[in-house]
């Protein structure tokens, strides 16, 4: 059975550790995360961008993610990430989608609490959880522009008043990461995260991980994250396990062929997350 982020992410919180969240492009994406927290005994959350359902529809991901946590022996959750607006959410939510991401960081505070509480104040009721985000993650998110040019950082005083103005479940917080591929070697402002953490007590949610190192991940762990999301690292291994096959047997018409080393980079990729995060045993 599917279950959803709450418990998972408060005996994240509990334990001193955090969950996964690894994005699913497709079917062999699915395949590959569960056959890693199978091996690690670990829970799971995979989530979808709106840029990804728009590829395939909340439907199907929805269908693939109930058919994987069905002969799971591991808690597995299916997550919008970076819903776009109410009506994305309730189509999450209508579709089978466990848990849900209202994302109004573009917004104005003011319009971003409205925004998170219409969704909470419907969610909530029906135990889904509700993710927001408050502060800006820095690069290209999903297919839209980069966000440039303004102080990245959730302000703590404001992170307490969103939290228990919206009643959201967890918080995706701006501490210096961002999406895509780093340029230089990014950093964490651990200083920032120990702020909000002393303000709000949500499990706080840490964006743009792919190419943090594994000791800032872990240290931020310590400060407060209970939720690491990972989108571009699987992009990159299912894309060089594939490409591999096929440069080295270029004659293969045979998709499956090149898939199965595809995932392979996947799985090693998030088992070794997992023990970072120390999700690992956890199930
Ligand atoms: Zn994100």
């Amino acid at each position: 059975m599917l279950t959803t982020t709450k418990e998972m992410l408060l005996k994240a919180q509990d334990g001193h550790y955090a969950v996964g969240a690894f994005n699913v492009e497709n079917l062999e994406f699915v395949m590959a995360v569960i056959a890693a927290a199978e091996e690690r005994h670990s829970p799971v959350i995979m989530q979808t961008t709106p840029g990804t359902v728009k590829y395939a529809s909340l439907d199907y991901f929805a269908a693939m993610a109930r058919v994987a946590a069905q002969s799971a022996s591991v808690p597995v959750a299916i997550h919008l990430d970076h819903g776009d607006g109410f009506d994305r959410c309730m189509q999450a939510m209508h579709a089978g989608y466990t848990s849900v991401m209202i994302d109004g960081s573009h917004e104005k505070f003011e319009d971003n609490i409205d925004l998170t509480a219409s969704v909470t104040k419907v969610a909530l009721p029906l135990d889904i959880p509700v993710e927001a985000e408050l502060g800006k993650v820095g690069g290209k998110e999903d297919d839209g522009p980069a966000v440039e040019g303004e102080s990245p950082y959730t302000d703590p005083d404001q992170a307490q008043q969103f939290v228990e103005t919206t009643l959201c479940s967890s918080l995706a917080v701006g501490v210096g990461t961002a999406h895509g591929v780093y340029k230089g070697t990014p950093h964490i402002e651990q200083q920032v995260l120990k702020d909000i953490r002393s303000r709000v007590d949500v499990p706080l949610v840490l964006h743009g991980t792919s190419g943090v190192p594994d000791d800032q991940v872990a240290e931020a762990i310590k400060n407060g994250i209970c939720k690491v999301n990972y989108a571009t690292e699987l992009r990159q291994a299912y894309t060089r396990g594939f490409m591999g096959f096929m440069s080295k047997y270029p004659d293969t018409f045979d998709p499956k062929k090149a898939a199965k080393p595809a995932m392979e980079e996947i799985k090693q990729l998030v088992m070794s997350h997992m023990d970072n995060l120390g999700s690992s045993y956890k199930a």
